[in-house]
């Protein structure tokens, strides 16, 4: 049973405490056993650090960073950070952590906290390790070091994040990840859980900060690694995702991050996400959306889709396998999938034969490619139908999208819109909340066009 459960890095855990030293190793296996694939234990100081690299040399699928808390920023000379800087070769030191600023406890004098802090980045910047950042009521000052130090050269995490939306945002646009704890499942917690609605999974780590933090259901009692599953329960209910998406996207950024775990590379042209399964087709499109060239890795909630050809209905159909189990297959993927326009038809039918709820989310312009109305053919094949919409007007239109059909591209998407309406039962209109797209505005047009409006978050993709 256990070894199909969805597997999840805890990205932060302090397994060298003295709370574990009656029974380390039985934790440790019984992280294995609820499906915890790899832990990053965390040093706080020079000798936990040792600690954290001794367990990673140990245990395969354990692995250490080093550094040296705000709490104990008083040690950080000179010769503790050559001992950081020795440390770190040892193989499995993925990190630089934990560092920061701590100014709710105050344990360390502030001035102290900001040097350690700034050191450590520049340390981890010259090694070129990501760094882990402890940050408690020092919002403003931790963001303004990360920029003065460029620390976004190496990236990192804010562990147990604490910050409101506008720092979330601040963050990822610097380019660090975000990593939630066992708090999110605090009842009282709704501001986090807002902020983990509010952001891309995309940029998101999971952990348990053991042995603090636990999660409601051990609250007051020791935490461990195998609890990290409910924080990524939360995460999932929160934004409508399954374990199985929070698992492999949040296992997939912590690869990308620390370098750590599996993930499949290989290119799928059909995968799920939640209870749908999407269908990459083509990566050709007809436009050249700015907001898209942000995930020129062409992985998309984890799924790798860069295709290297563009699949036929007999690949499509043996990847697909029993659509039967699937709430609706969308033609959707990593570019617009009405640029195959006979193998939409001819795969929509095989679906319908078969009671599949079909969706297909498109640019719009699809009239414009064939130069003709082709709505009509996709009657009876298609239930729904998502068009972006994305600007109010032709001028942001082009700014955005950059339409290979230049001024006509924004007009056709209007009318595909309204002669969907005559073939299709479901027609929606969106928009993505990328930086100056009047939302609103948007949500005027939907209507005047008489189709429902949907907002899509930026940077979340499926
Ligand atoms: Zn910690």
């Amino acid at each position: 049973m256990t070894t199909q459960q969805p597997k999840l890095i805890d990205t932060h855990a302090h397994l060298d405490g003295s709370q574990f030293n009656q029974d380390r190793e039985e934790t440790i296996a019984r992280a294995h056993e609820s499906g915890i694939s790899k832990i990053l234990t965390v040093g706080c100081d020079l000798e936990s650090s040792q600690s954290s690299i001794d367990l990673a040399a140990k245990h395969k699928d354990i692995y250490a960073a080093v550094g040296i808390h705000p709490h104990d920023s008083a040690k950080c000379n000179e010769t503790a950070i050559d001992r950081l800087r020795e440390m770190q070769k040892q193989p499995k030191v993925v990190a630089i952590g934990e560092i920061g600023l701590d100014f709710f406890r105050n344990l360390a004098p502030r001035d102290k906290q900001r040097e350690a802090f700034r050191r450590q980045i520049r340390l981890a910047k010259e090694v070129g390790k990501p760094i882990i950042v402890h940050d408690r009521d020092a919002h403003d000052e931790v963001l303004q070091m990360l920029r003065e130090e460029n620390a976004a050269s190496v990236g990192g995490v804010l562990h147990c994040f604490s910050g409101d939306l506008k720092m979330a945002r601040a963050c990822i646009e610097l380019g660090f990840y975000l990593s939630f704890p066992g708090t999110i499942t605090y009842p009282k917690n709704e501001e986090v859980r807002d902020i983990v609605r509010a952001i891309s999974i995309d940029r998101m780590l999971v952990e348990t900060d053991c042995p603090y933090l636990s999660p409601q259901k051990f609250r007051g009692k020791r935490n461990e690694p195998a609890y990290v599953r409910y924080t990524a329960e939360k995460i999932a209910e929160v934004k409508s995702l399954s374990i199985e998406d929070v698992a492999r996207v949040t296992s997939r950024n912590a690869f990308d991050l620390f370098g750590i775990g599996d993930v499949n590379q290989s290119t799928q042209i059909a995968y799920k996400i939640r209870d749908s399964l999407y269908l990459n087709i083509t990566n050709r499109c007809t436009n050249t959306c700015i907001f898209c060239a942000k995930f020129d890795d062409f992985v998309v909630k984890g799924h790798e889709l860069k295709l290297d050809h563009e699949p036929d209905i007999e690949e499509l159909k043996s990847a697909i396998g029993d659509p039967g189990q699937y709430e609706e297959v969308v033609f959707c993927g990593y570019g617009e999938p009405l640029l195959k326009l006979d193998l939409v038809i001819e795969l929509s039918r095989w679906l319908k034969k078969q009671g599949v709820k079909v969706r297909i989310n498109t640019d719009g312009q699809a009239n414009m490619v064939y130069g003709r109305n082709i709505l009509p053919e996709l009657t009876g094949l298609v239930d729904a139908i998502s068009v972006s919409l994305n600007a109010p007007d032709r001028e942001s239109y082009q700014k955005l999208c950059q339409s290979k059909f230049v001024d006509g591209g924004y007009q056709a998407v209007k009318e595909f819109l309204v002669l969907a309406k005559d073939c299709i039962p479901e027609v929606v209109a969106s928009a993505v909340t990328y930086p100056g797209v009047d939302i609103d505005a948007c949500r005027r047009v939907a209507s005047e066009l008489g189709v429902e409006f949907r907002v899509r978050e930026y940077q979340e993709v499926g």
